[in-house]
């Protein structure tokens, strides 16, 4: 099945957020299943854009990359590509604090203790599920425990059409990993599959936009 003349849309990777000019705060996302997700759409015929946070990995060809560093930088790009999507892929690992003072300075070491003051980031995904019209909007979900209860608790509360479990118990999956196992979980429904290369996950999920959400 072919994805021509559908716009698609993958968020991908972490955000740095600025602690001082020489500091942040990050997480250990690769960007490699959105990237595999971008470059899978593209084979079969999409138009992708790809706001992608700082990376190590080469960018897919045939692909609108954006690049950014910040939450708030991925949310305003976002923001901006949003309407003109059919599908949307919300697979960054977005902070969810940044420092809340913008300091132009390296900061000096004082003292045995230091306090560094976070405020919330934009909750991307929430918003955008906020302005959704025809978009078919799939996330991620990174958890530890509890893992189906709290992704069906995003799916709601950020307006997925599904969401892709990602669990840390799995062994060998996730971070930096080349390989990934997933669960797509919809309202009342859930597919599981194996543990398998980032590469084929991306094929079964987007065989799964195209033949279940995209009618
Ligand atoms: O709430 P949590 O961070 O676990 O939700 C994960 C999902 O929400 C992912 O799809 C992620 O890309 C998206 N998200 C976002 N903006 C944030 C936090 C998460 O788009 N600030």
């Amino acid at each position: 099945m072919s994805l021509k003349g559908i716009h698609v849309l993958v968020t991908a990777g972490p955000t740095k957020e600025a602690i001082d000019p020489v500091r942040f705060i990050s997480n250990h996302s690769s960007g490699k299943m959105g990237f595999n997700l971008a470059n899978e759409c593209v084979k079969r015929g999409a138009n992708v854009t790809l706001i992608a946070g700082p990376v190590s990995i080469p960018y897919p060809e045939g692909v609108e990359v954006i690049s950014v560093i910040s939450a708030e930088e991925m949310y305003q790009a976002a923001l901006t590509q949003f309407k003109k999507a059919d599908v949307v892929i919300l697979c960054a690992a977005v902070a969810d604090y940044t420092p809340k003072y913008k300091v132009d300075q390296k900061i000096k070491k004082q003292g045995e203790e230091m306090t560094l003051e976070l405020v919330k980031t934009k909750d991307i995904a929430f918003e955008l599920g906020q302005i959704k019209e025809k978009q078919v909007m799939i996330g991620f979900a990174l958890e530890t425990n509890s893992e189906i209860a709290h992704a069906q608790e995003k799916l709601k509360k950020k307006n997925f059409d599904a969401i892709v479990l990602n669990s840390l118990r799995n062994a060998g999956t996730c971070f930096g990993s080349d390989n990934n196992q997933v669960s797509i979980i919809e309202h009342n429904n859930q597919f599981d599959y194996e543990l398998k290369p980032k590469q084929l996950v991306a094929i079964d999920i987007i065989d799964y936009i195209q033949k279940k959400v995209m009618v």
